[in-house]
């Protein structure tokens, strides 16, 4: 069976936990850098991206992740996640691992709809948005895989998938398969 870790610092962690059993993956969960010995890929949740920071600089762990995500090993960042993972933040602005070549502005779907959900553009894909991030620029590294309202919403680059939702709280398994299981096939089979 296959191992995933699951940063486990802050935030919604636990869904994403559930989310791999579905897939019939073991989780596991990350806290220290030993944690991320002998794991098959690595999901980074939502939760508060400045509190996460803080928490990953006190565990010792930036240099860690980023070693695990230059390894190629797939890795899932949703939300936050997606944050830490972008190559440039805003609003505010704060640092980032820059696994994705994308720009991204926290908060910026504004107060009347901080959280909501909708359905992608193509695919019937549900969205679920929690004070989420919007991804202002894709640069040339990094591909969307799914646009809402024309909009990227989740984009990859490599074995790196960001989401800017929350596919661990809806019922569809797609982005977590093709990040961690079949992989594309998946997605195209059940779309
Ligand atoms: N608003 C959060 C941030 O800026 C992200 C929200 C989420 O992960 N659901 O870090």
């Amino acid at each position: 069976m296959r191992r995933v870790g699951v940063l486990a610092l802050q935030g919604g962690y636990a869904p994403h936990e559930a989310a791999l059993a579905d897939l019939g993956v073991e989780a596991a969960q990350v806290r220290r850098p030993a944690d991320l010995v002998g794991l098959d890929g690595l999901v980074l949740p939502g939760g508060e991206s400045g509190a996460q920071l803080r928490l990953i600089e006190r565990a010792d762990l930036r240099g860690p992740l980023d070693a695990f995500a230059r390894s190629g090993r797939p890795i899932l960042a949703t939300c936050a996640g997606l944050i830490l993972a972008a190559r440039r933040v805003t609003h505010p602005a704060q640092g980032s691992f820059g696994w994705l070549d994308v720009e991204v502005e926290r908060n910026a779907w504004g107060r009347q709809v901080e959280s909501f959900e909708a359905e992608s553009d193509e695919g019937g894909l549900p969205l679920v948005f929690i004070r989420a991030p919007r991804i202002r620029v894709v640069g040339p590294a990094a591909q969307v895989m799914v646009r809402w309202r024309g909009e990227p919403v989740v984009v990859r680059q490599g074995a790196v998938i960001g989401a800017a939702c929350h596919p661990e709280l809806t019922a569809d398994r797609r982005i977590h398969v093709i990040a961690f299981g079949q992989g594309e096939s998946a997605w195209r089979a059940a779309s």
